[in-house]
Parts: C-alpha cells; structure tokens; sequence
C-alpha cells in the first residue's frame, strides 16, 4: 500500500481539509505556500499519465474539490494555483496521483 493509500486508510495520520465519497484533500506535511493543500483520489491511480478516459469523472472531482479547499481556506479572492507533477521531470515523488492547491502569496511563472 502506498504513502496516499495509507492516508486514506488513516493508517498515516493528516491533517484533512475535505473529504468526499471519492476524493481526500489534506495539508501538505511540507508547505511550499501559507496555503498548501494535496487533493488525491481515494482509489489508487499511480499519476495524470495512468488515467483513462473512465477517469474522467474522479479527475473532475478533484478539480472541484480544489476550487472547494481554495474556498474554504479564503483564497477564492487573491488566487491560487492548482498542479500536478507527472514523474521525473515534474519532480512528482510520491506515486500516488495528487493536486496541489497552492495559494496565500504571489506565485512566480515559470515555475521553476
Ligand atoms: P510531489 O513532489 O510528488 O508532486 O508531491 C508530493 C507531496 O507530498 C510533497 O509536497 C510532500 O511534501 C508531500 N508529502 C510527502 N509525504 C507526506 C506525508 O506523509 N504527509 C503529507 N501530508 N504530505 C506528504
Ligand atoms: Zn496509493
């Protein structure tokens, strides 16, 4: 079972924003914002690149869900920034697909 699948379990704890039948969003245990969220689906897919069209769906309710955590922590106003790292060269190092909502200060383009 993988780090995210634990969290699911709560085998791992965390700190939750929001939860649904089909999604988790929690903090990130290394915030790189004042605001850092992950949103994960509870089902394991390993990235972006090992979805299916039939994952059309869950990849929609993580989108939302992101739009619900920027809410509920106050950054609907000021703007937030939503990314997925997709392997080596996205840097992703857990292999467990995660949205990050980043948010609370001016975010630099490119990112790095
Ligand atoms: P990636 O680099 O794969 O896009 O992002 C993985 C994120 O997961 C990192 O920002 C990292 O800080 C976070 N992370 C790693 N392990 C844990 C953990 O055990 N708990 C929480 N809440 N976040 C974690
Ligand atoms: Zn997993």
């Amino acid at each position: 079972m993988c780090l995210f699948c634990k969290i699911v379990s709560r085998q791992i704890p965390s700190d939750i924003v929001l939860e649904t039948d089909d999604v988790l969003a929690f903090k990130d245990v290394k915030p790189m914002a004042p605001v850092h969220v992950l949103v994960i689906p509870k089902r394991h897919l390993g990235s972006l690149h090992d979805s299916v069209p039939g994952d059309a769906a869950l990849l929609g309710h993580m989108l939302i869900a992101a739009r619900e955590v920027a809410d509920k922590l106050g950054l609907g106003a000021s703007g937030y920034r939503v990314v997925f790292n997709i392997g080596q060269d996205a840097g992703q190092s857990v292999l467990h697909l995660h949205l990050h909502v980043l948010g609370g200060r001016a975010m630099a383009w490119p990112p790095g």
